[in-house]
């Protein structure tokens, strides 16, 4: 018995409907019940990410955001029949930190991430998965949201950062709170959109940034989530930062610009995360440096995300989901032999999920 795949040919790219044999091993058997796409599913698709790599043979099965329900937890003790689950990306290689279950800071980039880089996704019909690497959720009133967990995981690391960072100073307002700091959030796919409302659980104002108007569908949610949008095709950037000076900075762009726009503005003691990555580098950075020496800015990257993560990503939908009206962030659902989702971009879009079962 076959079952249906999502298969490219790393680093090449190229995007396949397939019909593919059933994983053995001991390990717990899941179907799968919604896949998401992202810009790292198009780009390996497009044959931009030479990281990409099969886990054996040439091809490989594409998906890394993914939520399945247990079909068979083959004895396997904490998990049971029809239990919902978000498997994690990134497995661990050989260093410490892989071995410390911190493989997203590993220190050698000996690990595999499934869908991307050696190791198969979970764009099939079932997979077989190790329960270490498998978060449960409870609630089964976000099923359909449960997708999120693997983007929104990123997020609770760049929020634990920046709770780290900002201990270096007496950062928080007079009154104990963040409610006077202004977060910028440059960028408005699900990463960034995920970022603004939880930066607004923290009581900060957020400012959304990005370089065009917006549909209806963002405008809505931002209303709803009193997330305000900074649109620089109409308005200025650093007339804004005057009224509302730029205490900390997120980057869910990852264009080199963007990094100069936030040096540029951001205020004195400020806070940036850099989170999107284009594969663009700077010609001169002197100029950046000398600004982030001489005004104490911190500057952290942050990648990936540890299972503390993913289970805070899914505390968060099921607290949240609802309120923050994240069903409005999936624009879409699709069938698996719909391919065309990975090389079109519809108005409005935001995420589009594949629904398998
Ligand atoms: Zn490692």
């Amino acid at each position: 018995m076959k079952m249906r795949a999502i298969t490219t040919i790393p680093p090449n790219g190229g995007v396949k409907f397939s019909q593919v044999s059933p994983e053995d091993g001991d390990g717990i058997k899941i179907r799968t019940y919604q896949t998401g796409i992202c810009g790292t599913d198009k780009e390996i698709v497009l044959g931009n990410l030479k990281f990409a790599r099969p886990e054996k043979g040439p091809s490989l099965i594409l998906g890394h955001e993914a939520v399945g329900i247990v079909e068979d937890p083959k004895g396997n003790s904490g998990f049971k029949e029809g239990d919902i689950v978000v498997p994690m990306v990134r497995r661990p290689g050989k260093c410490r930190m892989c071995r410390l279950g911190r493989q997203d800071y590993c220190e050698d980039g000996d690990f595999v991430e499934a869908g991307i880089r050696g190791k198969n996704g979970f764009m099939r019909d079932e997979f077989i998965d190790d329960p270490r690497f498998l978060n449960k959720v409870n609630d089964p009133s976000i099923l359909g949201l449960a997708v999120l967990t693997e983007p929104l995981k990123n997020v609770m690391k760049i929020k634990e950062t920046f709770q780290f960072l900002r201990l270096r100073q007496p950062w928080y307002c007079d009154d104990s709170t963040l409610a006077c700091k202004n977060m910028y959030v440059f960028g408005t796919g699900t990463e960034g959109l995920l970022i603004s409302i939880v930066f607004r659980s923290l009581g900060m104002n957020v400012v959304q940034v990005n370089r065009h108007p917006l549909g209806e569908t963002i405008m809505d949610f931002f209303d709803l989530n009193k997330i305000e949008y900074l649109d620089t095709s109409s308005e200025n950037l650093d007339k804004k930062v005057k009224d509302a000076p730029m205490d900390a900075a997120i980057d869910a762009v990852g264009a080199m610009d963007v990094l100069k726009e936030i040096t540029d503005n951001i205020a004195n003691n400020g806070i940036a995360i850099m989170f999107g990555t284009s594969g663009q580098l700077p010609s001169s950075n002197y100029d950046v440096l000398e600004k982030l020496v001489d005004r104490n800015i911190v500057v952290a990257g942050s990648v990936d995300g540890a299972k503390s993560h993913y289970a805070e990503a899914i505390r968060f939908i099921e607290t949240n989901g609802k309120t923050t009206g994240m069903s409005r962030l999936i624009t879409g659902r699709y069938g698996p032999e719909d391919l065309k989702i990975f090389t079109e971009k519809e108005n409005q879009e935001i995420k589009k999920v594949i629904a398998w079962s």
